[in-house]
């Protein structure tokens, strides 16, 4: 605590890690809410920028192009029984672009939050860098840049590392779940659709992001009173977080009668081109279940007050974008404006906790991607929750792995959010909070296993025998650092 930063807190936990594992877990267990945005955002985003400089031993396997054809070798080498796969290519860390080899700490810290978060044992936690080189100039000249110095690998040749990885991986550690984390859009979208229907992987950029902001409207829905096939969501970023919540916001509303048409009408994508349009050109595949009949509109607070939604959801990472005229414009539409500014690190946050309360008279129910302290406005003090995806990713894993699921479904994220926004307290509610406090995240990621084994189970996807007491299998599963 008395080191003067949060990047020089973020190496005294990684050295503490290092020497002593169990003392590590025991020490962000106890103090998660202090802690967590130390060891992942926003802290992580800057390790990541400054890997090289503040590099003291690796942690994690890095699997280079150059291992293609080996990949199953260098596998074999790993001593523990991984039970779980974090893997990335870095080619879009958080907000902050292309960082190649050095996006590694966002799977270790990923993973460290498996463990800390739903008691995933640390041996059965696996971070894996697929080092494909980065089209990031500056890290190709930065004599620090511990990756491989060339450009990235694409089309068939990535394809095929990809898939030589996942064969390998899946021979070693039979029933291995593959999370895929922080790739760019042209992979994220193609790699999770190759897979998904096939073996057990997820995309927590996509589909963990969605269940956490679904939890956030079903909470905020609480306050408002509204159904969620009422709303008139807005999305400023049409990438892998937007269309994932778009997704699943669109499955949750077929689940309360809307026909799918309806229900991806209600849903609209601003992207840095405006609104997304059908007689758009050259719209990426993603983006098109979205592209309706409407007219051009260039900028967001236009799409506004065309559209008139109920709720606004920030994931461009554009810091600022959120101004007050759009807050106000909010306001001035609806009683209670759903505005979940969900962008980070905290500089690309699309408007701050103060901001969102001040531009409309504390009336807005508001969820963020990076962490705020508590905001005095009036005579009320609002407690602003992150709507962070630790809340679901940790107990999806736990839940999968402990049912031995074949796949990861929808159906389990979407489990994963009725569960979370029923695990929000009346006097969290009544400070403003639309999460549970963090403090209780293991307690939530046990409920959330729970119901995502319970569907494993219910789909025939489970592999694991069934177990009489669910909680209590889930529990007893729970990895406990002792110290
Ligand atoms: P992405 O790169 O897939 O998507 C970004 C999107 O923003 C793209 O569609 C791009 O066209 C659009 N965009 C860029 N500039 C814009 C502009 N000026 N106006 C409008 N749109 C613009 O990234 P992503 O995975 O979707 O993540 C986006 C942001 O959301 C990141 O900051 C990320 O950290 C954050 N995020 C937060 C959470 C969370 O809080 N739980 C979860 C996931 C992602």
């Amino acid at each position: 605590r008395s080191l003067p930063n949060d990047l020089e807190k973020y190496i005294a936990l990684n050295s503490l890690h290092d020497r002593n594992e169990e003392l590590f877990f025991r020490v962000v267990c106890d103090n998660i809410d202090e802690i967590q945005p130390l060891i992942y955002t926003p802290t992580v985003g800057l390790a990541c920028q400054r890997y090289g400089l503040i590099f003291q031993r690796p942690r994690g396997m890095f699997i280079s192009a150059n291992d293609k054809g080996h990949v199953a070798e260098l596998l074999g080498n790993w001593p523990y029984p991984a039970r779980l796969i974090v893997v990335t290519d870095g080619e879009r860390i958080l907000g902050l672009g292309d960082l190649g080899a050095h996006g590694m700490d966002i799977p270790v810290g990923k993973l460290s939050l498996y463990s800390a978060c739903a008691g995933v044992h640390p041996e059965h936690c696996l971070p894996i860098m697929l080092d494909v080189g980065t089209n990031n100039q500056d890290l190709l000249n930065d004599r620090y840049y511990i990756g491989l110095r060339q450009k990235r690998l694409s089309g068939v040749a990535y394809d095929e590392f990809v898939d030589e990885f996942i064969t390998a991986a899946r021979a070693a550690f039979p029933g291995v779940l593959i999370q895929f984390e922080d790739f760019a859009n042209h992979s994220a979208f193609r790699l999770l659709h190759k897979y998904r229907d096939d073996i057990p992987v997820f995309n927590d950029d996509i589909q963990g992001t969605a269940a956490v902001a679904l939890a956030g409207l079903f909470s905020a829905l609480r306050v408002s009173g509204g159904k969620l096939a009422d709303q008139r969501v807005l999305f400023l970023g049409a990438g892998e977080a937007a269309t994932g919540i778009a997704d699943l916001i669109v499955s949750a509303m077929m689940a309360e009668g809307l026909s799918e048409l309806d229900a991806i009408g209600r849903n609209w994508l601003v992207d840095s081109r405006g609104l997304v349009v059908k007689n758009r050109e050259g719209l990426t595949e993603h983006k098109k279940r979205y592209a309706h009949d409407h007219a051009p509109v260039k900028d967001f607070l236009t799409a506004i007050r065309t559209l008139k939604p109920t709720a606004i959801i920030g994931v461009a990472a554009v810091g600022g974008a959120f101004t007050p005229e759009v807050l106000q414009a909010m306001a001035e539409i609806n009683h209670r404006p759903i505005v979940f500014a969900l962008s980070n690190p905290t500089s690309k946050a699309e408007c701050s906790a103060e901001e969102a309360y001040r531009h409309t008279a504390g009336r807005a129910l508001f969820a963020c991607g990076s962490p705020y302290d508590p905001v005095k406005f009036d005579d009320k003090t609002f407690v602003p929750r992150q709507g962070n995806n630790s809340y679901i990713f940790p107990g999806v894993g736990l839940g999968a792995i402990a049912s031995g699921s074949k796949l990861v479904t929808d159906e389990m994220f979407m489990a994963a959010a009725h569960t979370l926004a029923y695990l929000v307290t009346q006097d969290d509610i009544e400070q403003g909070s639309l999460y549970p406090s963090l403090p209780r995240i293991r307690e939530v990621s046990a409920h959330i296993a729970a119901a995502v084994a319970e569907v494993a189970y219910k789909r025939g996807l489970a592999t694991a025998a069934r177990p009489n007491d669910m909680m209590g299998y889930i529990e007893q599963q729970m990895y406990d650092p002792h110290y």
